[in-house]
């Protein structure tokens, strides 16, 4: 392996959880079992081999690698990733790849994909992502990826598999889609962007950006400035049913050390051990 960017990894059942994210410094997370990534904030060589990512926002620590990586990409004979970015950065994004070409003489082959809330982006058969709003200072968004199975439609679920058979036959559906939040990934917003989207409360994983962490730092003020404080999550704790979540993105303001010491005095059971800080 080339050591080039901190990569912190984390195995929660059936999904691996890469990255590393540090406000005003980088952000960059991935999946290799539902392959994709979230944030280009810097690119680890390794994570070059995925070719779908999200980035839910273009401050510079989220998005600035992306020339980079798809430049990787072309020299290393992959196939032109797909981006998905909030709708009105594509255009911008798109001249800078046309000004980083006649800098570089290379070609900068990739999908840029409008994207807004609301949308639904098909991965696979088995995955389907959702897009949420979140609240910051410019426009950014949320992703909640979600397993789908066909299942038995309740009203012929006592039915023998005979009876299911005939009217299968007959050309009427007999299963319908159910959805389960598999991993929601929450970029820089204030709290309302987890309220705004209560599929982020119920995914497997959550992974969340956690800005500010010290007591008696002006909420107000970080709000307005689309972060959350550890005092967010606490308001919320009922809310929250994931199995894990991952805490990241923390200022720079704080080493490491006073991370944890403020986390684990606000929060001495961590959320029945479901927290867990991205340091
Ligand atoms: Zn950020
Ligand atoms: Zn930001």
């Amino acid at each position: 392996m080339l050591h080039n960017m901190p990569v912190k990894t984390l195995v929660h059942k059936d999904l691996t959880i890469e990255g590393y994210s540090r406000a005003a410094v980088q952000t960059y997370w991935r999946i290799p079992e539902l392959k994709i990534g979230f944030d280009l904030g810097a690119q680890p060589w390794e994570f070059m081999s995925t070719a779908t990512w999200f980035v839910s926002h273009t401050h510079l620590d989220h998005v600035a690698c992306l020339p980079v990586y798809v430049a990787r990409r072309r020299m290393m004979k992959m196939e032109p990733p797909t981006i998905y970015l909030p709708e009105g950065a594509v255009e911008h994004v798109e001249r800078i790849l046309k000004l980083f070409t006649r800098l570089d003489r290379g070609r900068l082959p990739c999908h840029l994909v409008p994207t807004k809330p609301g949308d639904e982006i098909e991965l696979s058969r088995e995955h389907v992502v959702t897009v949420s709003a979140t609240t910051h200072t410019i426009p950014s968004l949320g992703f909640v990826v979600w397993a789908r199975r066909r299942k038995l439609k309740p009203e012929y679920q006592q039915l023998s598999n005979d009876e299911i058979r005939d009217i299968r036959l007959s050309g009427q559906e007999v299963t319908h889609e159910l959805r389960i939040p598999r991993l929601a990934y929450l970029g820089d917003s204030a709290p309302q962007g987890l309220d705004d989207c209560p599929a982020m409360y119920e995914a497997d994983v959550l992974i969340t950006e956690l800005t500010f962490v010290a007591p008696g730092h002006r909420k107000e003020r970080i709000h307005k400035f689309g972060h959350i404080h550890l005092d967010d999550l606490l308001e919320r704790r009922a809310r929250f049913k994931n199995e894990l979540i991952v805490a990241g993105h923390f200022s720079t303001r704080y080493h490491n050390k006073q991370i944890r010491q403020y986390v684990e005095k606000a929060v001495p059971d961590m959320f029945d051990g479901r927290l867990h800080l991205w340091l």
